[in-house]
């Protein structure tokens, strides 16, 4: 009936289905690791290529998962065990890396990330796959490990030896472990010549390149983790990090406890619901997230600026908006529900840790 239409589609068809061949749509592959999800998005390369580079990330997080579990036997627990007995061991280079990160972290944060507080963490009933059905630990254990006072401080590194002061410390990586294997895994995906991806595990993320001619969209998690507050988008090399109460929790006669310890009291830390964190690297954002959500409304942004943070989103327990204009910048709200209120600028100091970027 159209026969001049008819021929210029003809025409066209050829160039429409040259342009989607050149931009196919992202790739996305999934695995167990850490305990959660962890998904690879992939951009510009081949099923069968994406299906390769995942069996090569699922295996360096299979390791990793090995090496930092908190509770399971391993080169943790060996460190964990040796650290009690004040005599020098030679480090697991695995956890060694860790520990000097976690010592540069937990200092910047003013100590309150403090992943040397493990036995105050067990003793909460995390270190367990499951904490549903655990109980308070009685105050006087909680008063005991605070007057012990296991700081990453009570560590000595020397070389590739290592030595443990303080019989409380105990090791636990839960609070950046999953962002140091992020960075590593990039790293792996780089040299694998990967230049588009975001690896993204249980909704902490780390996101290289863009896709196709957009950035990437990432979602933010509202408070109650479940939903969507907003998105930010992302290109080039940036992660983003959420710690959140909803994560990890029990109940108990009504109450509900969570798995961020404040190191300050020994008991969960209140007035925050959850902290999202844009960083450049996923190690220093997950810290991060976890030392301002204990931090709370009133103290993030002085810890912001310590650990070198220049993106921050901290949702009180009230369900207000706290962020810094940089972020609010970036931050396309889904809609208006929320109070914001708007710290000064974060500035641009160095970060901590970010030496240790290129892993
Ligand atoms: P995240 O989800 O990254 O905020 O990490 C929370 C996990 O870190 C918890 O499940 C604990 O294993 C560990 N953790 C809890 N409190 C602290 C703390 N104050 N410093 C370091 N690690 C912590
Ligand atoms: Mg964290």
């Amino acid at each position: 009936m159209y026969p001049l239409r008819n021929i210029l589609w003809l025409l066209l068809l050829p160039l429409l289905l040259t342009s989607a061949c050149s931009r196919p749509e992202p790739i996305t592959t999934r695995f167990l690791a850490f305990g959660t999800l962890v998904d690879l998005t992939v951009s510009g390369i081949s099923q069968e290529r994406a299906e390769q580079v995942t069996a090569a990330i699922e295996q360096d997080f299979a390791e990793m998962h090995h090496a930092w579990h908190a509770w399971d036997p391993g080169p943790l627990g060996r460190v964990n065990r040796l650290l009690k007995e004040d005599k020098p061991f030679s480090a697991p280079p695995s956890i060694l890396v860790l520990i000097k990160l976690g010592k540069e972290l937990s200092t910047a944060s003013g100590h309150l990330f403090n992943p040397a507080i493990g036995q105050l963490i067990d003793s909460w009933g995390f270190h367990s796959d499951d904490p549903a059905g655990h109980r308070p630990p009685p105050p006087e254990r909680i008063a005991e490990l605070l007057q012990q006072n296991p700081r990453m401080d009570d560590i000595q590194v020397d070389g590739l030896t290592l030595r443990g002061s303080n019989p409380a410390v105990k090791l636990d990586f839960g609070a950046f472990g999953k962002g140091y294997g992020i960075d590593l895994a990039i790293e792996h995906l780089k040299e694998l010549g990967v230049e588009n991806a975001i690896l993204n595990g249980g909704g902490d993320l780390r996101a290289i390149g863009s896709r196709g001619d957009r950035p990437w969209r990432i979602a933010i998690r509202d408070a109650s983790g479940k939903g969507v507050l907003g998105s930010v988008d992302v290109s080039g090399d940036e992660s983003v990090f959420t710690s959140g109460d909803y994560e990890r929790h029990f109940i108990y006669e009504g109450r509900r406890y969570h798995h961020i310890i404040d190191p300050r009291t020994g008991y969960p830390a209140t007035g925050t619901a959850s902290v999202t964190v844009l960083h450049h690297n996923a190690v220093a954002a997950d810290a991060a997230a976890t030392a301002l959500f204990i931090a709370g409304p009133e103290q993030w942004y002085e810890v912001a600026k310590n650990m070198g943070m220049r993106y921050v989103l901290l949702i009180d327990s009230e369900g207000t908006l706290h962020m810094n204009p940089a972020m609010q910048k970036r931050l396309q709200l889904l809609n208006n529900e929320h109070p914001i209120r708007i710290s000064p600028p974060l500035d641009d100091s160095p970060t901590p840790g970010g030496s240790h970027n290129r892993p």
